[in-house]
């Protein structure tokens, strides 16, 4: 038998693409929380005023919105669930999350047939993916055109792809989705608290579902927020799904949603912990108390101090998310991506590679909303540059921070 001394985790920056920077509110409330069981009055209250936060952080009177335990996976799961074999889906894909949402569709719209003929990677003749290459978005014009040709039942992308870092085009999307009667599907983990919008201005899309760890900030393994259109559920309805745990209808139920209504309290659908109900509740009002709106400020704002820094350096950004930026190195340190990401992360500098081809370095800035936070990763990433043998003028990095920042003290 091996007991294996207590387990320490060591401090780091998570600078990268998610998990974000959990608050100390979080963590204080998560720690703070008595061990009430899951019917305990107490939690279910705190699930009710979760789900009502919950719509307006993404800015919806679908009755249907609430949190999935888990990760982001766990809620878009919930999202695809609702996709049957044999459905007709067009999905876009422009990076490594997108291609992973494409293969759960492809795996929930195959039929027993066509699952057993490849299990790990059906190909369902129902499902058409497009493909947008790693660097671009996903425009209005690409999905009008997709839609215009298959009228599918179903359309899915990512609204922001972390993997190649780019925004795609929510509004044409939906556009194109009301256009030609597809119901739209959008995984919107990268997102949701980053940026400042409401889905409700997006009709055509009837499925959002998103994550606890990256704008909601809320990484002690919580709830994944999703939020249904009632279409959507009238759709489940006739055509019901095989999941217990993850049916959109039944998993609504703990958080107060019976038969399309709010009701009081939840009745039993799976066991909640009142940690986690404490910790989500809390990441939710530090989220309304800071606004949506002014968080999507401050990410634009210091993103693109960072941004500026990066490229003093001679580093090129081809990203155009806010909480994120995807660099090519200066070329004659092309190649040298993963041993420039080791070297950060050996130092407890959590930045990351990309996770599928072309190799590009990523940083991120989750809650990472200073410029203390800001300069302490331009310092870090530019000395990790050097190490690698790099060459810039650190005179240029500073003067572009100080185009954002200002001069905190005036030179002599
Ligand atoms: C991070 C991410 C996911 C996966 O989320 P997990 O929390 O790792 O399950 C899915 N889609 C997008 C766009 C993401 O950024």
């Amino acid at each position: 038998m091996t007991i294996h001394p207590q387990l320490t985790i060591p401090e780091t920056i998570a600078a990268g693409p998610g998990p974000g920077n959990t608050d100390a509110r979080v963590l204080a409330r998560f720690a703070g929380a008595g061990l009430a069981d899951h019917m305990h009055p107490a939690v279910l209250r705190g699930m009710v005023e979760c789900k009502e936060m919950l719509r307006d952080v993404m800015g919806t009177k679908n009755v249907h919105t609430f949190g999935v335990a888990g990760t982001g996976w766990s809620g878009l799961d919930v999202m695809f669930s609702a996709v049957m074999p044999g459905d007709t889906v067009v999905m876009f894909v422009n990076g490594t999350f997108s291609g992973i949402d494409g293969l759960t569709v492809r795996m929930k719209a195959a039929t027993a047939e066509e699952l057993a003929a490849n299990p790990m990677d059906p190909q369902p003749a129902s499902v058409t993916i497009v493909t947008v290459p790693h660097g671009q978005s996903v425009t209005g014009e690409i999905v009008e055109k997709a839609l215009a040709e298959h009228k599918p039942k179903w359309a899915a992308m990512a609204h922001w792809e972390t993997g190649s870092g780019r925004v795609n085009d929510i509004k044409g999307f939906s556009d194109a989705c009301e256009a030609h009667g597809a119901m739209g599907l959008v995984d919107a983990v990268s997102s949701l608290g980053v940026e400042d919008f409401r889905i409700d201005d997006f009709p055509g899309v009837h499925g959002w579902a998103s994550c606890p760890q990256k704008g909601i900030c809320c990484l002690p393994l919580t709830y994944a927020p999703v939020s249904f259109t009632d279409h959507y559920i009238d759709v489940l309805k006739s055509t019901g799904t095989r999941t217990f745990v993850h049916h959109p209808i039944m998993e609504a139920r703990h958080w107060g949603i019976i038969d399309g209504k709010d009701v009081g309290t939840g009745t039993y659908h799976r066991t909640h912990s009142a940690y986690a109900v404490a910790a989500f509740h809390e990441a939710l009002r530090i989220t309304l108390q800071q606004t949506v709106a002014q968080r999507a400020k401050d990410y634009t704002f210091h993103e693109a101090a960072l941004r500026d820094a990066v490229t003093a350096m001679g580093c090129e950004v081809t990203s155009n998310m806010t909480s994120l930026i995807v660099l090519n190195l200066p070329y004659d340190m092309a190649g040298r991506e993963m041993e420039l990401v080791q070297h950060c992360r050996a130092q407890n500098f959590g930045i990351w590679p990309t996770l599928s081809e072309p190799v590009q370095v990523r940083i991120g800035i989750l809650n990472l909303l200073n410029q203390q936070a800001i300069e302490d990763i331009v310092v870090r990433f530019g000395q990790a540059m050097r190490d690698l043998g790099a060459e810039f003028s650190q005179d240029a990095v500073n003067a572009a921070l100080d185009r954002h920042y200002g001069r905190a003290i005036a030179a002599e």
